[in-house]
């Protein structure tokens, strides 16, 4: 079809284009027949331009404006107008003119939309997801995409300006397990055998390292079949970054230096730097997260001291199997109803705790059903150490450390959210979480796990308790924290192949295992392996987070369901006999 291309984009023309005889493309957005006028608002990419259709004015181009119907695709030919009086629209920058139409090219026809191309939009999100080509026609997505758009932009120019070289880095790789399940993929070629998709090229950058390359970054797509919680992706985008002869500062410091550019040029603020930072322990204790919002205070605090001679079961129990006593101080909450308290304890009893210990703060004492329990002198030193006033509610839980102290973190979430107390101008709060444990227990398989990844390396002065006390073993690694969300993890590496021998012993893996599945690494490390360490950030939430969205669905063009599923193209699918054939795979 004939159509003359556009002189401007729908949302370019201002008052200084008055007179011009201008070409627009676009989609109809919406129209309004006046009964003898016809007001169209043309959009596309860059605005919305309001376009007239009058008889007297051209009646050829009228008619065919009439049949219009939203989401046309059209190409109009006319003359720039300054808006009559009263009609300007303040609330788009196009809005002091429009176009006179002479001349209307209709490019195609579009069926009604399953839901209307506006911003707010309120229809079920599958619906949104089958039809994504249309949800991202939509204004507040696409300012999502150019924003991710954006970001890529800033994180490439930074790296170039650090001296970092992009490298790309395999999709189809080796299946070597780094804490999530591998998406496999067969091999025609090689009958029986698989790749897989890489759960991040973590190993690949460490090799990069070896190559000499001292400074790598990638945008990269990493995979992990796992069982997608809340708000996760099969597949999904980090930056991922890896630099040779440093220590963790050195990490810092690059990052943080990223983080600068990226709030300056994004949101136009001022990040103060350094970045605080807190031990994986003192996080846990004062907020019982390893990711703590630190929006607002409500620090929890650490009883045991105040408790120590309890002759209260559950707490010289707690004591006794070196547990952990918190605290949690609320303010002014010391008239909560029953009700209100016994919603509380249901909270806790759903994340695992037996119960909730709950006291009101009075004039000179402490009103609750286990006060009885307490000597006169542990409830002034419970005061004071929590700093309470009359008025006030005290939280504690007791138990084993880390799921009492999550535990007590999930509480102060909860709380935070009914005391209001994340103000919605809160400055963005960011920090590093430090010297995480190298090892994570676990109760089901009665194993260590690494708690970052087998790469990681422990702190030197900790290599000598890997075996008698694996637990108490700090890791030299690292996550960066905005506003409660992991945005980043990291670590400095093991670079010695006799200390990754080590580490793989320390996790149940036998040499032959160790060899078959890293084996192409540790005899990298044979060659001259520099000290070298790195970090990955989640791009998709980190995104999410300057967008202000809720979801990093928003921030992807073409998500998945949580479920795994694409609603759009239908996948995963079945697929023919014939293709598994090749594959030498036969469905059971
Ligand atoms: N590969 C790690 C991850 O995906 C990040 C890192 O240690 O650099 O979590």
């Amino acid at each position: 079809m004939q159509f003359k291309r556009r002189t401007h984009t729908c949302g370019e023309l201002r008052e200084s284009h008055i007179e011009e005889s201008v070409v627009l493309n676009g989609w109809v957005d919406t129209r309004r027949d006046l009964g003898g006028v016809i007001f169209i608002d043309l959009r596309d990419r860059y605005g919305i331009t309001q376009i007239v259709f009058e008889p007297t004015y051209n009646n050829e181009a009228y008619e065919i404006g009439k049949d219009l119907r939203s989401e046309y695709v059209i190409s109009v030919e006319g003359k720039v107008r300054q808006r009559p009086e009263g009609t300007e629209n303040s609330a788009i920058p196009t809005g002091l003119v429009d176009v006179m139409v002479d001349k209307i090219v209709l490019l195609n026809e579009a069926k009604t939309p399953p839901f209307q191309i506006k911003d707010g939009l309120d229809v079920n999100e599958d619906l949104r997801l089958k039809y994504r080509y249309l949800d991202l026609r939509r204004n507040e997505m696409q300012q999502n995409i150019l924003l991710r758009h954006k970001m890529y932009q800033i994180a490439r120019n930074y790296f170039d300006t650090q001296n970092f070289c992009e490298v790309e880095t395999p999709v189809l790789m080796k299946s070597t397990p780094e804490g999530a399940r591998d998406f496999l993929v067969p091999s025609r070629m090689h009958k029986g055998k698989f790749y897989a998709l890489p759960q991040s090229p973590q190993q690949y950058k460490q090799l990069l390292m070896v190559s000499g390359l001292d400074r790598y970054f990638q945008i990269v797509k990493c995979f992990r079949d796992e069982d997608l919680r809340a708000d996760r992706q099969p597949e999904f985008t980090q930056i991922d970054v890896e630099m040779s002869f440093v220590d963790t500062e050195d990490v810092f410091e690059v990052m943080e230096g990223l983080m600068k550019v990226m709030f300056k040029e994004v949101l136009d603020y001022d990040l103060k730097l350094p970045i605080p930072r807190l031990s994986f322990k003192e996080a846990m204790e004062k907020y019982g997260s390893d990711k703590p919002d630190l929006r607002f205070d409500l620090e929890m605090v650490t009883l045991n001291e105040v408790f120590k001679n309890s002759d209260f079961r559950v707490f010289k129990d707690t004591i006794e199997s070196d547990g952990i006593i918190t605290g949690l101080l609320a303010k002014g909450c010391g008239e909560y109803t029953r009700n209100q308290l016994d919603g509380l304890t249901d909270f806790v009893k759903k994340l695992g705790s037996g119960g909730l210990i709950w006291m009101r703060v009075k004039e000179d004492t402490i009103e609750a059903p286990v006060a009885k329990f307490f000597t006169d002198e542990e409830i002034k030193n419970l005061r004071s150490t929590l700093n309470a006033e009359t008025g006030d509610l005290i939280f504690i839980l007791s138990g084993k450390r880390l799921k009492t102290l999550s535990i007590m973190g999930s509480l102060r979430l909860e709380m935070a959210k009914r005391l209001e107390l994340i103000k919605s101008d809160a400055k963005p709060a960011l920090l590093w979480v430090t010297d995480f444990p190298l090892f994570e227990w676990d109760e089901e398989t009665q194993r260590f796990y690494a708690m970052h990844h087998p790469f990681t390396s422990p702190y030197l002065e900790d290599i000598d308790k890997m075996e008698a006390n694996p637990g108490d073993v700090r890791a030299r690694a690292y996550d960066l924290v905005l506003n409660g969300n992991e945005i980043a993890g990291g670590s400095i590496r093991i670079h010695n192949s006799e200390l990754q021998a080590k580490m793989f012993k320390a996790l149940g893996i036998s040499d032959e295992e160790a060899q078959m599945k890293f084996g192409f690494l540790m005899n990298a490390f044979k060659y001259g392996a520099p000290p070298h360490g790195g970090i990955a950030f989640g791009f998709d939430r980190l995104v999410m987070l300057f967008a202000g969205e809720n979801s990093i669905r928003e921030v992807i063009a073409f998500p998945k369901t949580s479920s795994g599923a694409s609603l759009m193209d239908d996948s995963p699918s079945i697929v023919d006999e014939h293709q598994l054939k090749e594959l030498h795979i036969k469905l059971r």
